[in-house]
């Protein structure tokens, strides 16, 4: 088959890990016999200097127009300054908009020769985890009506939370799919004893579970998940949630992991087309000096490949190929031990091409 995918690399050490999840897909595309033909654009910083916006118009086409989008991260110093319709971060946000991409998806994995990075108790990382955070991402408190009213006791600000059973039923299918791919068990997290919002998300998960009977559901809240997922995350598989609580809940899960530059994300909608990106930001301080780790960028291509074109072999290949690259020692400088040699991003891509 050939596959369209949109190359936005962004800014700062985006160029270099972009760059090497592009010579990963080009290297499966070799031995798979499938084709992986990029076609560049900008958003971000290095948009606001070409075209004086951070999301041209043909970068929102190309996106479109394309069957997946890689995103490296956008944003540094040197624009700091803007004014907030036209900082580099409107970019996504705009992105995530005209592509209509509804669901976040997170996988927070411990990797076994990382394990001294985590800051978790020692028995609680001898047991790893290995989970996925689905969040609801369009929705929910931070789309609601706010404003400022004069109340009881003076001047008072209020936001609203609202989700309709439609939004509820998207993102609950999301997950169950998403589980059917994994161990096959979903916690859905809300505050069901409190706010009605979280009633009706917990009836229609409920629901939605019905359809999918190979897959076992657990309702747990959100007070209790912040604990669970530090005192044993292991319990978790895929996780679903709304805008806010997942918002928090998976910025948690990616800190007991240990190291940002390793962690991967997938944004997607009603279609296959979706937009894969690391966690982490344009890291400005490390820019252009072949010291960024390109891992997180080249397990998004793999998640692309996992849940876009439903290449789940070639997915699991490249997923080994960053396994067995850190079980043999090999480490850039963010995850090396202080003192100890690190490899550069190149390097580090390099070592995984040969993996693969
Ligand atoms: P950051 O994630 O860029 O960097 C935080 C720290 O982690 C830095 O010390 C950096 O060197 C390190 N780091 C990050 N990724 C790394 C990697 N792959 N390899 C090695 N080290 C890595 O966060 P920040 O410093 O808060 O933000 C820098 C810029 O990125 C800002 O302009 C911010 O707005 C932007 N940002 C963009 C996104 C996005 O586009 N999705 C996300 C977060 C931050």
């Amino acid at each position: 088959m050939n596959y369209e995918i949109a190359l936005v690399r962004g800014d700062g050490i985006c160029l270099e890990t972009v760059d090497s999840a592009v010579r990963v897909l080009e290297r499966v595309g070799e031995t798979s016999g499938h084709r992986f033909h990029t076609t560049p654009y900008l958003a971000g910083g290095c948009a606001i200097d070409a075209c004086g916006v951070p999301l041209p118009e043909e970068t929102v086409r190309g996106c479109l127009a394309s069957d997946s989008v890689l995103l490296g991260a956008v944003g540094g110093p040197k624009w700091d300054g803007m004014p907030g319709d036209r900082r580099p971060e409107k970019a996504l946000l705009g992105l995530r908009s005209a592509l209509g991409l509804y669901t976040n998806l997170r996988p927070a994995k411990l990797y076994a020769p990382l394990r001294d990075s985590c800051p978790l108790r020692a028995d609680i990382v001898a047991e790893g985890f290995d989970l996925m955070m689905v969040r609801e991402l369009t929705g929910g408190i931070y789309f609601g009506e706010r404003g400022r009213r004069e109340g009881t006791y003076g001047p008072e600000a209020y936001d609203t939370e609202a989700y309709s059973v439609m939004e509820v039923e998207r993102i609950a299918r999301a997950a169950f799919d998403a589980a059917r791919k994994r161990r096959r068990h979903v916690t859905s997290i809300d505050k069901a004893n409190v706010l009605e919002t979280s009633r009706l998300w917990r009836e229609t998960v409920r629901r939605v579970a019905e359809e999918y009977p190979d897959v076992t559901l657990e309702n747990m809240l959100v007070d209790n998940a912040a604990m669970q997922l530090v005192r044993r995350p292991s319990q978790f598989d895929v996780v679903v949630t709304s805008n806010m609580f997942g918002d928090i809940l998976s910025d948690e899960a990616s800190q007991i992991t240990g190291s940002i530059g390793l962690l991967p994300s997938a944004s997607l909608g009603a279609t296959k087309r979706g937009l894969y990106e690391p966690i982490h930001g344009s890291a400005p301080d490390i820019a252009g000096q072949d010291r960024a780790n390109p891992i997180a960028t080249i397990l998004s291509a793999a998640m692309m490949l996992r849940y876009s074109f439903d290449l789940t072999e070639e997915a699991d290949r490249i997923e080994r190929a960053v396994d067995s690259a850190l079980a043999d020692g090999l480490r850039t400088a963010d995850i090396a031990a202080p003192g100890a040699p690190a490899l550069g991003c190149r390097a580090m891509a390099d070592a995984i091409l040969a993996r693969l």
